[in-house]
């Protein structure tokens, strides 16, 4: 159980960021839900969840490409719900082309989103959790980080990133009681997905269907509770064995 924890949510507004804001939320959480652009959907997580699970929550408008912005809001929750014990690095945009075809501002958007992004929010939190001896920081990969994909040349780039950093920040801060963790998820369905094939994805999919965005909720709130505290630098598929 989370009781008494507080956990920053980025990307938290709509699809898997929501669905893992809930999870921690029914644990016992408060939950700061961090969007970008999306304030009504983003009070309304927070009204469900307060309503739901009776714990603290609100919402904050930040784009996490900005160091400012993510500093500034850290430091807000942590005056508003406590000092920050989970960060989860969700927030995540994709700008799909072929490579050639592929403008600068496709690859910069979604290099500064997916991964410029959990650098900065965990740099805005990291401070916190070294003050606390204890942290948890999980980042949302991808498949697409391991294996590639074409047409995704900036958003595989950018969750192989995020995996780089995971690697990098769990043996800096594993001396602090603090770990760090990836979860590459495959085919989950949300509005990131609406429109794809979702067919011709099944097909490879040992499993046979697609996946939802509590099945990676799930496994955030493993990562974030007591039972994970000896896993560290790891990066885990949720993906029905799809780049298996
Ligand atoms: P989604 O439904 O499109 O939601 C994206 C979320 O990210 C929204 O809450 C959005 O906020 C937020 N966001 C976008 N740009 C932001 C920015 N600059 N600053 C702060 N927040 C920002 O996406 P999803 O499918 O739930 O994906 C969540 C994460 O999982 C992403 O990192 C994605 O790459 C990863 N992932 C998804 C899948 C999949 O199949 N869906 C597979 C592998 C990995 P607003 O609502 O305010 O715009």
């Amino acid at each position: 159980m989370l009781s008494g924890k507080v956990a920053l949510v980025t990307g938290a507004s709509r699809g898997i960021g929501a669905a893992v804001a809930r999870k921690l939320a029914s644990q016992g959480a408060a939950v700061a839900v961090i969007y970008c652009g999306n304030t009504e959907a983003a009070n309304a997580v927070v009204e469900e969840i307060t309503a739901t699970y009776g714990v603290n929550a609100k919402a904050y408008q930040c784009d996490v490409a900005s160091l400012e912005q993510c500093s500034q809001v850290a430091k807000q929750v942590s005056s508003e719900l406590g000092a920050i014990d989970i960060l989860v690095n969700n927030a995540g945009v994709t700008r799909d082309n072929l490579l050639a075809l592929m403008s600068e501002d496709e690859f910069d958007k979604v290099i500064d989103t997916n991964l410029k992004g959990a650098f900065n929010m965990t740099k805005a939190c990291v401070r916190g959790f070294i003050k606390k001896k204890q942290g948890r920081i999980i980042n949302i990969s991808s498949v697409s980080g391991l294996s590639g994909i074409a047409g995704q040349s900036n958003y595989s780039a950018s969750k192989a990133g995020v995996i780089g950093l995971t690697k990098a920040v769990a043996k800096e801060l594993a001396s602090k009681n603090v770990t760090c963790n990836a979860i590459a998820p495959g085919f989950i369905e949300t509005d990131m997905t609406k429109g794809l094939d979702a067919e011709s994805f099944v097909k490879a999919i040992p499993l046979s269907r697609l996946g939802k965005p509590e099945d990676i909720a799930s496994l955030a709130a493993f990562l974030a509770s007591d039972s994970a505290s000896y896993i560290t630098g790891e990066v885990i598929r949720v993906d029905g064995g799809l780049a298996m």
